[in-house]
């Protein structure tokens, strides 16, 4: 069977937790590690590390090298022709604050519109909060229908011509629900306002086309496509990256520094002030590298039936209520079991083995939304397995019968 073979891929599989085999199904959070990346990283560190951009030494050029080689493999993987078109960072937050910070606060006024989602993740949601208070400009939320999916009509009216910005996530983290971010594009390249979209959940779960879907900045990360943490990405069409401050200044991110002033960097150096996590990316081009080797049509749709086969045992599980049943949807079922609480239940199945995330996903508004407090989340990669969901399902209804 494939998922046998890339589950040796992944040394942390193996591992038992609470004297029981490991079933990971908190792939949302972060996704484990392939081999290939965790030994990328330790060649780097035992061969290659030095810092990039400013050695001329072998192992400076060598470093230097490999990082921008990492920021190539990227861009390649998303369909991105120019990988200066391709600002790497610490993550989605970073990517999402650099441009709430370096291109719309200046270009906000009083009144102005921010629009996003009621299904944003907190990184979406709280960057806007932020300049928007600090410029007077306001939120603007777009619903979401009781099944997870978008109002996109709703969203589509709300654009007016006092919106400065709209930002959208690709895929919610906590309902699967793949959004229809290329349809939304049309209508904000028409309108001129610049999209946003937040493609943390998207790109580990199918292929994305970045520059085809229209939008005008795509943000992701690295940890939840199988590379280390702290690595992650800002994709920005050439000129609105041009048009962007910078908002951490510091080494590497200069042309000229002198005490009467500075003149910044082209992107992406403009935007990457200091040392960055080198080996992080290096690990994380590793991860590209990875995926390549591997059928990812079969992986794909081997994890997506799994993902079916999990939301319909949830669904025919009695007391349990899956929240988002969109029919556009990634193998991550949000679901509530009554009379249990989200965190005993994900506590009660981490001694059976089974690793779940429970609470609020950083998505407080879209837990009112529902009307829950907290949910457990089942989210899954394509090393997971049949067995696993059948294990998955016994202790869950061990559990439940403890209530
Ligand atoms: N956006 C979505 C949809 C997410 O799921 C996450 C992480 O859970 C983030 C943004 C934030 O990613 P990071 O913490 O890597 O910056």
């Amino acid at each position: 069977m494939s998922v046998d073979r890339w589950r040796a891929d992944f040394p942390i599989l193996a591992r038992e937790v609470h004297g029981k085999p490991l079933v990971y199904f908190d792939n949302a959070n972060t996704a484990q590690k392939p081999r290939a990346v965790i030994e990328a990283v330790s060649e780097f560190y035992t061969r290659h590390n030095a810092n990039v951009a400013r050695a001329v030494h072998t192992l400076g050029e060598e470093a230097t090298t490999l990082y921008e080689a990492a920021r190539a493999k990227l861009a390649a993987f998303l369909g991105i022709t120019d990988p200066h078109e391709l600002v790497l960072s610490s993550g989605t937050t970073a990517a999402i604050n650099l441009v709430a910070h370096g291109y719309l606060r200046p270009r906000l006024q009083a009144g102005d519109e921010i629009l996003v989602t009621a299904m944003e993740h907190h990184a979406n949601i709280v960057p806007w909060q932020i300049v928007a208070a600090a410029t007077g400009a306001v939120l603007k939320v777009a619903p979401v229908h009781d099944d997870g999916t978008l109002d996109l009509p709703a969203l589509l009216a709300l654009i007016g011509p006092r919106t400065k910005m709209v930002a959208v996530v690709h895929v919610s983290n906590v309902l699967g629900t793949i959004n229809p971010v290329a349809e939304i594009a049309k209508a904000t390249r028409a309108t001129g306002v610049p999209l946003l979209v937040d493609g943390s959940q998207a790109v580990p779960h199918f292929p994305v086309d970045v520059p085809a879907l229209g939008c005008d900045f795509y943000a992701f990360t690295g940890h939840k496509l199988f590379g280390p943490t702290g690595t992650g990405a800002l994709w920005g069409k050439g000129e609105l990256l041009e048009a962007m401050q910078p908002v951490i200044g510091g080494g590497e991110m200069i042309e000229s520094v002198s005490f009467e002033g500075t003149v910044f960097a082209p992107p992406p150096r403009r935007f990457e002030a200091g040392t960055p996590n080198i080996a992080g990316f290096v690990g994380l081009g590793a991860a590209v590298d990875y995926l390549g080797t591997l059928d990812l049509v079969a992986a794909r749709a081997h994890e997506h039936a799994l993902g079916e086969a999990l939301r319909a045992g949830l669904a025919a599980m009695p007391g349990v209520r899956l929240i988002g049943e969109a029919p556009e949807r990634v193998a991550v079922a949000s679901f509530v079991v009554e009379g249990v609480h989200a965190t005993d239940l994900a506590v009660l199945l981490d001694l059976e083995g089974v690793a779940v995330r429970s609470g609020q996903h950083c998505a407080h508004p879209l837990m009112q939304r529902y009307g829950v407090g907290a949910t457990a989340r089942a989210s899954l990669a394509f090393y997971n397995t049949a067995e696993e969901v059948e294990r998955f399902f016994l202790a869950l209804d061990k559990v439940r019968r403890m209530f």
